[in-house]
């Protein structure tokens, strides 16, 4: 069920985010990138289709598919970005609904080391950084589609 004062569960509904963002969805989940301003090539997002808060209200068929899920959309984060790690982080503070962040690590980048993360997202967010060229999203967002086939 979807609901209309809830920014998740409209952009699943929303046919530019779908053409510009979305990689791939099934009955559970949807992958997509990060939305402009992108603060970083290869930062996917892994939503629940369902408006769900979190793991808590997971049903029988989420709780069993999550972790296989959460690793194949991490393992594309590495094979798209070849980046070392992969953070996750799931606030729910924007939007109650379960959309984790799946975000490329670089050992060598410090800008985006832990909390400094932050500062980034934020910097990113009120222009004092650059955010990803849009033309660079399309490009990956088509390669992720390709590869999450
Ligand atoms: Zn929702």
């Amino acid at each position: 069920m979807a609901f209309l004062d809830c920014d998740i569960c409209k952009i699943h509904h929303d046919y530019l985010a779908q053409e510009n963002w979305e990689i791939g969805r099934n009955e559970l989940w949807i992958l997509r990138h990060h939305p402009d301003p992108s603060p970083l090539l290869g930062w996917l997002i892994l939503d629940a289709v369902r408006h769900i808060g979190g793991p808590v209200e997971f049903n029988q068929k989420e709780a069993s598919d999550w972790g296989l899920s959460v690793k194949r959309a991490s393992c594309l984060v590495r094979e798209l970005t070849g980046c070392d790690r992969i953070y996750s982080i799931a606030f729910g503070e924007g939007a109650k609904h379960l959309h984790l962040h799946l975000i490329p690590r670089f050992e060598g980048d410090f800008a985006t080391k832990a909390w400094a993360l932050a500062d980034h997202y934020r910097n990113v967010c009120n222009g004092t950084s650059n955010s990803i060229d849009p033309k660079e999203v399309a490009k990956i967002v088509g390669n992720a589609r390709n590869l999450w086939k």
